[in-house]
């Protein structure tokens, strides 16, 4: 637990929340502020700050938590699919720095965007950048 983090507090029963799964390692919530109706954060019940900061382990519980409450958050409210998403790091604009997925309920004609809406504008990469990117990510992997 962290001290001043908001979901360590949400976890330790300090902050209330609108808890809608729990198990050892994670708890699923709704967002104070949703996107749309049912949005849900899914966090590990453990402080880390990113995704790369998070042990294996919690990692796997918090992805399948995510897996089994996309679909459960989508039916509650009548939804026709959802985004799934981290802002993993403050550049991305993670705001709170306690890790957790966003499961962000969709409705057709929601005037919403996919995924590829929250970067900036497009890179132009060569063959040789895109090949010498790919050998890093590899090699790190
Ligand atoms: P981030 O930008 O860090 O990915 O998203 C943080 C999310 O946490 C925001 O969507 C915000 O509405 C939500 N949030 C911030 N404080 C609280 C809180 O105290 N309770 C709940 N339930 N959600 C919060
Ligand atoms: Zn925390």
């Amino acid at each position: 637990m962290a001290e001043d983090c908001i979901f360590c507090g949400i976890v330790a029963g300090d902050i209330p929340s609108r808890t809608v799964y729990e198990n050892d390692d994670v708890l699923a919530f709704l967002d104070a502020n949703p996107l749309a109706p049912g949005h849900t954060l899914v966090i590990p019940k453990a402080h880390h700050e990113t995704l790369g900061d998070l042990p294996e382990d919690a990692g796997a519980a918090v992805f399948a938590a995510l897996h089994d409450l996309a679909p459960v958050v989508e039916d509650a409210v009548d939804a026709d699919a959802s985004n799934v998403a981290f802002n993993n790091g403050e550049a991305a604009g993670q705001e709170v720095p306690h890790v957790h997925g966003h499961v962000i309920p969709r409705f057709e004609g929601d005037g919403g965007r996919p995924i590829h809406a929250i970067a900036g504008s497009r890179p132009d990469l060569s063959d040789d950048e895109l090949d010498d990117i790919a050998d890093r990510i590899a090699d790190g992997a």
